[in-house]
């Protein structure tokens, strides 16, 4: 099998078959995201215990490569930390941009999104997930270090 094909069916199978797909309520972080070129929206939920991402949920709607891409990167941070998360966030952000990940680097599923760079046009779909994602992280460490400021104060 051609490797174009293999990743075309890992990104089928998490488009058919979402991991994680749902809502949590209450949440830590709660983010949205919208690519609206393509039609594509994301909502994330996340629980945070011990700077660990204690369990991640998403939903949404729009072509198979946001969706996947959204499957794929809530696998990949559940159980991580944040900063983890965020390394992650920029090896995928570089892999998109043409760089191969660090042979150190486990991502899994996701090198079966590099073949998306080769439509410019899609990028912003694969991406959706992970601007969101950052977007979720600084927002959360914003309140928690304001909740820290104020306790200090
Ligand atoms: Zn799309």
């Amino acid at each position: 099998m051609a490797l174009d094909d293999l990743y075309r069916e890992v990104i089928l199978d998490h488009y058919s078959h979402p991991r994680n797909r749902g809502a949590l309520d209450p949440a830590d972080i709660k983010v949205e995201g919208a690519n609206p070129l393509c039609g594509d929206e994301l909502a994330f939920y996340l629980r945070v215990a011990d700077g660990r991402v204690s369990e991640v949920r998403f939903e949404g709607h729009g072509c198979s490569i946001s969706q996947a891409s959204a499957s794929m990167m809530t696998e990949q941070i559940l159980g991580k930390t944040l900063e983890e998360a965020r390394g992650l966030i920029e090896t995928f952000k570089a892999m998109m941009r043409g760089q191969d990940p660090r042979e150190d680097r486990d991502v899994g599923d996701l090198v079966a999104l590099q073949g998306v760079r080769k439509f410019p046009v899609r990028i912003k779909c694969a991406t959706l997930a992970w601007v969101a994602l950052q977007q979720g992280l600084e927002e959360y460490e914003g309140k928690k270090a304001e909740a820290k400021a104020t306790t200090e104060e």
